[in-house]
């Protein structure tokens, strides 16, 4: 089974023919399509194709195309979208020097616009870039949330390292076969196996053989067939590993989960199973159950999935922000939600490590002022060097100093702040009182789970 994570259904090529179009792509193996909005417009058909065909899902959002054609308004319709059944990502955006539709300025602004929203809905993003790499990337570089794919890449191979290096999965379609794509062919032969998703594009750039034609799904074989050739792998082998990337990328059909757990008083939401940390007395790698429940996320879920898993849960006064993983590298998706539930009147608490302002490159407690009621930051010691060995924080010695500044920054903008210290031999909890009350917190001593 092969998913086509780029094409466009609702492009009025396919007006006559859309069903046979699909079915086709059915009958060659082609299980799972997402079509990519680019304006309001085609957004809302996508959305609308995905209620409709099994096996279709959506992205919306406003390309460098769309900006020029935009409205006033626009973008909070594509952000209200974005919250519907069936949709999976933002895109396809970005910026398109090639085609200069409209200013560098004015796309560049569009990009951003769409990139938070990505991020305060928890969505992986379909990129667009043409002739623009450097300035695209730089703008992808400062937003760590960001998860995603450059479709039909074009850029070098220093821009696929940076890339990589964002943790951004690759696309290609028909360019792949063409003979003047040598060096992406090359440069695809090397890359990792797990970040490469295939893609037609449809209705555009048909793959080898059908230059010319209207490009459809049902091509998408081709695609792979040559990406085979390059990885020097069965056909079949090639379908299964870009599957299963595209699933675990879009989360296809696959629920992601426990997302909210309950225990007395509380709700629990489980936004990530990664961590900047590698406390040694954690059990996140090997065992992430907490009270009984598996932890273990599959992916991680998206605005519209935490709410979903909230929803059975209305009576519990507090939610808290606290899975097997850091919460606050969610932080877009932690602001959106605690937005959604402060307005709703319930108290919120972030269980965190301290870190994330490392990870952003920003201050981060302002922007939770007036959303979190009270957060809880594990301190663990009073001494930088315990500290390192203690939590393993991937920053190394840079980790300690800015767990200490985020303590001063939430005693300025949480009303409840707590650090905490673990029981757990070595750890003096005694100093790590000391340096809670100097910080400005309340100190608490946490029992280890299980
Ligand atoms: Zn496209």
């Amino acid at each position: 089974m092969l998913v086509d994570t780029h094409c466009h259904l609702d492009d009025k090529s396919f007006d006559a023919d859309r069903v046979e179009v699909i079915e086709r792509a059915r009958a060659a193996g082609v299980g799972l399509m997402i079509n990519i909005g680019g304006t309001l417009a085609g957004s809302r058909r996508g959305v609308e194709l995905a209620a409709a065909e099994q096996g279709i899902y959506a992205t919306v959002g406003i390309d460098p195309f769309g900006a020029r054609e935009r409205q006033t308004g626009d973008i909070e319709a594509v952000g209200a979208l974005a919250e519907k059944e069936g949709v999976v990502g933002i895109g396809e955006i970005g910026l398109d020097y090639h085609h200069r539709h409209t200013s560098a300025e004015d796309q560049a602004e569009v990009l951003m616009e769409m990139l938070e929203l990505a991020v305060a809905q928890g969505l992986p993003v379909s990129l667009h870039c043409r002739e623009a790499h450097s300035e695209m990337l730089s703008i992808l570089e400062g937003a760590r949330e960001l998860s995603g794919v450059m479709h039909c890449f074009s850029g070098d191979e220093a821009d696929l390292a940076r890339v990589l290096g964002m943790g951004l999965y690759i696309s290609a379609g028909g360019p792949l076969s063409y003979s003047r794509s040598r060096s992406l062919r090359s440069m695809v032969k090397e890359m990792p196996r797990d970040k490469f998703l295939l893609e037609t594009d449809s209705p555009y750039l048909p793959p080898q053989g059908h230059r010319g034609e209207r490009n459809e799904p049902a091509y998408l074989p081709l695609v792979s067939e040559t990406l085979a050739g390059e990885w020097d792998i069965s056909r079949q082998e090639a379908d299964e590993l870009t599957t299963r990337n595209a699933r675990r990328l879009f989360g296809l059909g696959e629920a992601p989960g426990t997302v909210a757990y309950r225990t007395k008083e509380s709700v629990y939401v489980n936004l990530t199973n990664r961590c900047t940390s590698r406390c040694v007395f954690c059990h996140r790698e090997e065992a992430p159950v907490i009270n009984g429940q598996d932890l273990r996320l599959r992916r991680e879920p998206c605005a519209r999935e935490v709410r979903e898993a909230l929803r059975e849960d209305r009576e519990s006064e507090e939610v808290v922000f606290c899975g097997y993983g850091e919460p606050l590298l969610r932080l877009g998706l932690v602001k959106t939600i605690a937005g959604e539930l402060k307005q709703a009147g319930r108290r919120i608490r972030v269980n965190t490590n301290g870190l994330a302002e490392l990870y952003h490159g920003r201050a981060v407690t302002p922007e939770l002022k007036g959303l979190v009621d009270e957060i809880s930051i594990s301190l663990n010691s009073a001494d930088a060097g315990q500290y390192s060995k203690l939590c393993r924080p991937q920053e190394g010695e840079r980790a300690f100093p800015a767990l200490v500044d985020f303590i001063k920054g939430a005693a300025k903008n949480i009303p409840v702040v707590t650090a905490t210290a673990v029981e757990y031999p070595g750890v003096d909890t005694e100093a790590c009182a000391r340096l809670a009350k100097e910080l400005g917190a309340e100190f608490r001593v946490r029992k280890l789970v299980e």
